[in-house]
């Protein structure tokens, strides 16, 4: 499925393209045409799904539409329960917002500054990322008015409420019109934001992202035991070893992802590196070449590699752990399809330890990890 399927206008499918998205993730694929439909969204997803565009975007478009804010009467309202996830959504919405025809002002309030300098950039204000504290103060200045406001969206509502901002939320819903639009996004369910949900909003389309972490049989794991400085010679010995014609490598870094590459190709390995750094046209190149097996190796970053879409690959290999288990099973599942099974192998350096039996917790299988100290790698 494409971004212009889901009704999105050029503008932000070029807005899009900048960002080098290549698909829509699940939820945005759900929760954008619902929002553009003027729907009310309970979205039951995690951090990492893609949530801040599947509700950035469709807002960005419904604002071109609308004549600009005046005044301190914000149209939109993003309540959200920490300054970190308010900055990040203020830059999401100015990415996305930069070079679209009407241009959309967005601002993030949050406590733990000073409030003057934000009631001096409020007036105008189409889209306010706020904390329940700070906009109540705000309003309490005479700063902002939430009469206007057409649509809300609570962000990690389960958070606000584990926050205990129950009480400031429900002061704030009182200012809004009963009128509007409403999104609420919630990694978990509690009786709590079923409340919300039967106050809030109006016949919701819901849309359920689980956090995938179970593996397909068919994939073989295994993991060594390799020291950091050892991990370089260690690929290449498996390469020659194993005879892997068509290897997908996972870095946690660009930089790493940089060094691999160069230090495979001094070697005489057909590299190229996948990540957000490179040229759209660099990446695109890489993947054909990949995809028709004239280039062996390609070293990904875990946000790079979102667009990949082959359907088998012989090898994967995790040359540094990804942080979460999620990042784990979507990049192995890369491998072992259908009725051919595939290999991912993880390099597990001594501090990645830990983190390893989290990771093989989380998926509900354990992982053999075989001893490499005694092998010799002179030369490689
Ligand atoms: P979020 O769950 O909103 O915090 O997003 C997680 C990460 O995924 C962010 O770094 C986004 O830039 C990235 N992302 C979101 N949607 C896509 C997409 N369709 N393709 C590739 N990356 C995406």
């Amino acid at each position: 499925m494409s971004f212009a399927s889901l009704g999105l206008s050029a503008p932000l499918i070029q807005a899009i393209e900048a960002h080098q998205y290549t698909q829509p993730s699940p939820i945005q694929e759900s929760a954008i045409p619902a929002v553009l439909a003027g729907k009310d969204l309970l979205g039951v997803a995690q951090t990492g799904s893609g949530k801040t565009a599947a509700f950035v975007l469709p807002m960005l478009q419904l604002l071109q539409s609308k004549k600009a804010a005046k005044g301190r009467a914000v149209k939109m309202l993003v309540l959200v329960p920490t300054r970190e996830l308010a900055m990040q959504i203020q830059d999401v919405l100015r990415g996305f917002g930069s070079r679209l025809p009407r241009q959309v002002r967005s601002l993030a309030v949050y406590g733990g500054v000073s409030i003057n300098p934000q009631m001096m950039r409020l007036n105008g204000t189409d889209v306010l990322v706020a904390t329940p504290g700070r906009l109540l103060d705000l309003i309490e200045h005479n700063a902002v008015q939430l009469s206007d406001v057409e649509m809300l969206v609570l962000d990690e509502a389960d958070k606000m409420l584990n926050l205990g901002f129950q009480e400031e939320m429900n002061r704030i819903f009182g200012l809004l019109p009963r009128l509007r639009q409403t999104l609420l996004f919630s990694a978990t369910v509690s009786g709590e934001v079923e409340a919300l949900v039967a106050n809030q909003l109006k016949e919701p389309v819901t849309v359920r992202i689980e956090e995938e972490t179970s593996v397909p049989e068919l994939i073989n794991q295994v993991a060594y035991a390799v020291e950091a400085a050892r991990k370089g010679p260690f690929l290449r010995y498996l390469l020659k070893q194993e005879d892997m014609q068509q290897v997908l490598v996972f870095a946690s870094s660009i930089r790493t992802a940089d060094n691999v590459v160069g230090k495979l190709i001094k070697h005489g390995i057909q590299a190229a590196a996948l990540h957000g750094d490179k040229s759209q046209g660099a990446r695109n190149d890489a993947l054909i070449k990949f995809k028709a097996g004239k280039l062996r190796v390609l070293v990904a970053t875990d946000l790079a590699s979102r667009g990949i879409d082959i359907k088998f690959l012989p090898h994967v290999i995790n040359y540094e752990l990804p942080r979460s288990p999620k990042d784990y099973v979507h990049r192995i599942g890369r491998t072992g399809r259908a009725a051919a099974p595939g290999k991912a192998i993880t390099f597990v350096a001594p501090e990645d330890a830990h983190h390893f039996k989290i990771i093989q917790k989380k998926m509900g299988k354990q992982v053999e990890i075989i001893a490499t100290d005694t092998i010799d790698l002179h030369g490689l």
